[in-house]
């Protein structure tokens, strides 16, 4: 069993990897700082024998006083709005915690994987994006906090690899939801189930017409953990190819709610990507990976998480 690191442990995707990892007889060490993420989400491991949890900003240094075998480095904020609110702390933990991550596995022996994202693809020219398409991000927009510091980061491990042998991987995640979303986090997932619960407008931005593919977190976890323990470096997509307009997820999500709230529709934000779609035939092929949850039943699943929230509950209609 191995002794693991997981950064952001205790936010959406973070705290279902720790989950998993324990389940599995792993011991953790879950650093947050819980600037997105929440202790919540971890209440119930917090006195599990083989769980510890570290209030630290991965941007600062630090160090670890046990063995390490693996790292998951996944502290960054994720949404637009969070990480525009924080663009600094955001490009930050993506360069700087990167580079502190990169450091201790090198200094432990340890395998370590970075969480990158599909932005790095920008607005993308290609469709769907295979992992050797190199993107069309706008280096000084709105998003590029985001985008670059995880191009960055890959760039920067890539080095770390080459001149010093570090054993790193990288995967690039697309648009993830599950339980534990934070209600308020503006994604669009979490936006249109709060707003379908509680009989607020469903807020589509643009037309509608622009698509996302939508991944479950428990395939996505799944697809981390193969990712580590493969002989692979990446970058691999790790995402759900089935692709949806926003305009259809908000149709999904009021059919399988059963809501009345009306669709209105509000300026799309700048530099917003038109599509994305992960082209996965290489995590198919080479870490046996794909996803097998389906948009409905994933919604499903997501939604009845959210109506226990004491926000949704005390507001339902
Ligand atoms: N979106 C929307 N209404 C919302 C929130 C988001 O129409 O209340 C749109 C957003 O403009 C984007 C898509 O949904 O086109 C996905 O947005 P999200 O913030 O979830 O993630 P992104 O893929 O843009 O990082």
């Amino acid at each position: 069993m191995k002794t693991i690191l997981v950064t952001g442990g205790a936010g959406f995707i973070g705290s279902h990897l720790c989950d998993y990892l324990l389940a599995q007889g792993h011991t953790i060490i879950c650093m947050d700082n819980l600037s997105t993420g929440h202790l919540y989400h971890i209440k119930h491991l917090l006195k599990h024998k083989r769980f510890t949890f570290i209030n630290h900003d991965v941007v600062k240094p630090f160090n670890i006083k046990r063995g390490l075998d693996q790292i998951y480095h996944l502290a960054s904020r994720a949404s637009p709005i969070d990480y525009q609110k924080f663009p600094v702390e955001t490009a930050l933990s993506n360069s700087i915690g990167t580079n502190n991550v990169a450091k201790l596995s090198l200094k432990k022996n340890a395998t370590l994987l970075f969480t990158s994202t599909s932005e790095a693809y920008g607005e993308p020219r290609e469709h769907p994006q295979k992992e050797t398409y190199w993107g069309n991000v706008n280096p000084v927009g709105i998003r590029s906090c985001y985008d670059e510091s995880k191009r960055f980061g890959e760039a920067l491990l890539m080095a770390y690899l080459r001149s010093k042998n570090a054993d790193i991987k990288i995967v690039r995640i697309f648009n993830t939801y599950g339980p534990r979303l934070r209600p308020g986090d503006g994604r669009v997932i979490s936006n249109f189930i709060t707003q379908a619960l509680t009989g607020k407008p469903i807020t589509i931005y643009g037309d509608g017409n622009q698509t996302r593919s939508f991944c479950y977190v428990s395939d996505l976890v799944k697809g981390l953990v193969f990712m580590m323990n493969s002989r692979f470096v990446g970058p691999k997509n790790l995402g759900n190819p089935e692709e949806y307009t926003v305009l259809e997820l908000a149709k999904t999500i009021l059919k399988l709610t059963g809501s009345e709230s009306k669709i209105i529709f509000e300026k799309l934000p700048v530099d917003d990507p038109t599509k994305r779609q992960p082209d996965i035939s290489k995590a198919r092929e080479l870490l046996s990976w794909e996803p097998i949850v389906g948009l409905e039943e994933g919604l499903n699943l997501t939604i009845d998480w959210f109506r226990l929230l004491p926000l949704i509950k005390k507001n339902s209609s």
